[in-house]
């Protein structure tokens, strides 16, 4: 997971008004999903939890392109032969994906998975060069076409796969029940994607960011409130072969890992926004990945470069270098 959450860090050491704290985690979309909540008087913090977490399966059971029988399943078996009804749903989050597709110039691209889908990074399997070539055509959003709640693809044997987006969403989706269910102050991660609802009762949040390099470390430490923040790392999911660290951010022009970063880390209003654009932004690197984010209102950034150095938006303050 790309965030070390200060709670989990902190640990057992809890003072009495911690002991409202509600904490849940549970492994669900092929990563760590975790609630923590300040309890309210008199409302059913536990039903909440319970709620979100079923949310999260929910979206699971719709959008893993593991699952033969989810809806993204379907559009992958049938789409390049026929236009396939889509849920309003899916049908919002693959036209956000496009979005996200025009703004970067096609760095981020759920069609990824025409290639993508032949890595297996538990099983250390990457496509062959001529398979690439081969297949390399069928990463195109523009070959996605959407119309009147449908989805054909405009090229036999694409795919498309939601994991730079999907995680994001549930964690949007679940910061929404917690509101509808009173809670003014909470946090919720799925891996690499957290939500802040509120602050931690008077103090900020504080969320740590990985060292992509270095195991159970925390490069940095940002105080948060009321804000999404998603990192996107090269250190989740890869092994290495032949010296090269094969991973699971696939660049659309070569259909192999991206090699600008080591992790990205966007903050933002919400999660969606903040998980496609961590990806983004890994894959455009530091100098382009910054351009585009101090072009969009109430975005900000940090990049760790692929030779360990750090990159700030220009609307973090970079600090002070320590001395000694
Ligand atoms: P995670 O939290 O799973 O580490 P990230 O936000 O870092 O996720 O995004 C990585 C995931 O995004 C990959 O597992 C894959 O499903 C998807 N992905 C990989 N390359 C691209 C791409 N170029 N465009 C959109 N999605 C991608
Ligand atoms: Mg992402």
């Amino acid at each position: 997971m790309g965030l070390l959450l200060s709670g989990l860090l902190i640990g057992a050491a809890l003072s009495p008004a911690e002991a409202e704290w509600l904490r849940r985690s549970e492994n669900i979309m092929g990563t760590r999903v975790a609630v923590e909540l300040w309890q309210t008087p008199g409302r059913q913090a536990d039903d909440c939890a319970d709620r979100v977490f079923d949310e999260m399966r929910r979206i699971d059971a719709l959008m893993s392109p593991f699952r033969p029988d989810s809806e993204v399943s379907v559009i992958n078996r049938d789409a390049a032969i026929e236009p396939v009804s889509v849920s309003p749903e899916l049908y919002r989050l693959i036209e956000k994906s496009l979005e996200f597709s025009r703004l970067s110039n096609g760095a981020f691209d759920i069609s990824f998975a025409s290639v993508g889908y032949r890595y297996d990074y538990r099983e250390g399997k990457q496509p062959d060069d001529d398979s690439i070539r081969e297949l390399l055509d069928n990463i195109d959003y523009r070959q996605i076409r959407l119309a009147d709640g449908r989805i054909r693809f405009g090229k036999p044997g694409m795919r498309i796969d939601l994991g730079g987006i999907a995680k994001g969403y549930a964690v949007d989706r679940s910061i929404d029940i917690l509101k509808r269910c009173g809670i003014r102050h909470a946090l919720v991660s799925a891996g690499g994607d957290s939500r802040l609802l509120g602050d931690r009762n008077g103090r900020p949040w504080m969320i740590g960011i990985r060292h992509p390099r270095r195991e159970n470390a925390v490069a940095l430490r940002l105080p948060l409130d009321n804000s999404a923040i998603s990192t996107s790392g090269d250190y989740e999911r890869f092994f290495i072969s032949n010296g090269e660290r094969v991973h699971h951010i696939i660049n659309p022009r070569t259909g192999k890992s991206a090699h600008n970063s080591w992790s990205s880390t966007v903050i933002g209003p919400d999660a969606t926004t903040t998980d496609a654009l961590s990806t983004t932004l890994f894959i455009l690197g530091a100098e382009r990945g910054l351009k585009l984010i101090d072009q969009l209102d109430g975005l900000d950034a940090i990049i760790i470069d692929a030779t360990g150095k750090t990159h700030y938006s220009s609307g973090l303050m970079a600090p002070e270098p320590s001395s000694g």
